[in-house]
């Protein structure tokens, strides 16, 4: 693990991880070599476990090959190839809209969940709205409009349930305070897994591919 060193007009340490291989410990200017040492030292466990987690969730990604296959529920659904003929011809643009597309196509299969979720919950909303979000996965406003990104189609249906949950449980609950994730807990028992397991599903979120 290289760890780079940037000195700066600051007042505190900032130790980030770039990637699998890098981090970036952000210190004062004139904090001595051996401040920054012990500093090191002492977040060694915190690096060692959070970069096992990096890799952990870089090694799951690659079980996806968002640019050779449709998914749905977290399982490969149809090549991409089948979307379009000649799809290996098309742009990288053209083929990110192709299989926005096709997922459009099946977005209802969301708005079923979200219904079904609603009336065994009593959790209402007014609307359904398609997002297409590289940072969340879903929103719901003081409207009573749920956003659902597409992409969550391609997540296994346990956490999009619990996306759905989460979302309607703000019709009860602007925020995020302990009465909110009671509510939660009320629908989605183990809704703390069920976060952790979410995460991993970032890439899909951030994905150049989609
Ligand atoms: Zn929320």
């Amino acid at each position: 693990m290289k760890v780079e060193i940037l000195r700066e007009k600051r007042k505190t340490i900032v130790l980030k991880i770039i990637d699998e291989k890098t981090a970036v410990l952000k210190v004062p200017l004139k904090l001595s070599e051996k401040k920054i040492n012990e500093f090191l030292q002492s977040k060694c466990l915190w690096l060692e476990k959070n970069v096992k987690k990096i890799k952990e969730n870089n090694n799951f990604s690659k079980h996806f090959e968002l640019d050779k296959f449709v998914y749905l529920n977290g399982e490969s659904f149809m090549p991409v190839q089948e979307i379009a003929i000649e799809f290996d011809k098309l742009s990288q643009a053209e083929r990110k809209r192709k299989i926005k597309a096709f997922y459009l196509t099946m977005f209802f299969k969301l708005e079923e969940l979200a219904k079904d979720i609603s009336l065994k919950t009593n959790l209402k909303y007014s609307e359904i709205k398609i997002a297409d979000s590289k940072r969340i996965w879903g929103s719901y406003n003081s409207k009573g409009q749920l956003k659902l990104n597409w992409k969550l189609l391609i997540l296994p249906q346990e956490l999009v349930c619990y996306v759905i949950c989460h979302e309607l449980c703000h019709s009860l609950h602007m925020n995020h305070k302990p009465q909110f994730w009671a509510s939660v807990g009320q629908i989605c028992p183990n809704f703390k897994a069920l976060r952790k397991e979410l995460c991993k599903f970032s890439f899909v979120l951030r994905s150049e591919l989609l």
